[in-house]
């Protein structure tokens, strides 16, 4: 029997944007595709909270949809803040990135409180930031993907950004060419796309982290048919990468 790994979607009801469900669909494929056997669970408000989680996944989500989750999220804030000092793998789009973060000022001045994983903060603009959009990393190459919103981030000084933006990108604020956040193995940013199918390096090393933290190591499964079906989830990204790099936002 193959090893099982528990993958969790944080509030996929409500915060499921722009297509983030493909970040699951992609980490459940791949890691099939290595050998494992992935467990989901769906995790909304009111749920219990499953017995065992190796990686979470969160999605993006308008404005009123992190207000109704953010009674949710404080009642699991202890929890999430332990496995993320812990070292569980997780991302975190847009929505969910932003409530990650100290705070949220919407542009109607709500404030919505964010559990403070990550030292960032947000305060909605009037201008939205769309478009298709690459940012550099050190880890996981150029990432691509796609930005809607109107919460302009801010780092702390405990904050490190996932990746800088050229100067006609915006991410995190449009200011300081900075994209997305991350500590321990928490990643926040706001690619959609859904980020994880053009992007196989960062989906591979969630996966990793995941694996290694559960059975001390990471084994995939080498056979034809599960390399062959890599091979072709990876001339789909390729291709997929080319056509968002060349449109314009
Ligand atoms: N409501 C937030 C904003 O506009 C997040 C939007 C999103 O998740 N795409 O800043």
């Amino acid at each position: 029997m193959s090893a099982t790994i528990d993958v969790m979607s944080l509030y996929p009801r409500d915060m499921n944007i722009y297509g983030d469900w493909g970040n699951v669909l992609v980490i459940l494929r791949r890691l099939a595709l290595y050998g494992y056997e992935p467990v989901l669970h769906r995790y909304n408000q009111g749920d219990d909270w499953p017995g065992h989680v190796d990686l979470i996944l969160g999605g993006g989500g308008q404005d009123n949809g992190q207000k109704l989750i953010t009674e949710d999220l404080f009642r699991r804030a202890d929890l999430l803040r332990g496995l993320a000092a812990g070292g569980m793998p997780m991302l975190m789009i847009c929505g969910l990135y932003q409530l990650f973060g100290s705070y949220f000022q919407t542009v109607d001045g709500t404030r919505l409180e964010g559990i403070g994983v990550l030292d960032v903060f947000t305060e909605g603009r009037g201008h939205r930031m769309i478009g298709n959009l690459i940012e550099h990393t050190e880890d996981f190459g150029d990432v691509i993907g796609y930005e809607n919103h109107s919460g302009q981030t801010f780092l702390g000084s405990q904050a490190t950004p996932l990746g800088r933006v050229d100067a006609d990108g915006t991410g995190n604020n449009g200011e300081d060419h900075t994209e997305g956040a991350r500590v321990h193995n928490v990643i926040g940013t706001y690619m959609h796309g859904s980020v994880l199918p053009k992007n196989p390096r960062l989906a591979d090393h969630l996966i990793r982290t995941a694996v290694e933290r559960r059975y001390g190591e990471f084994r995939p499964d080498r056979t034809e048919a599960m390399r062959t079906g890599l091979t072709r989830l990876d001339e789909m990204a390729a291709r997929a990468r080319s056509v968002a790099a060349s449109r314009p936002r």
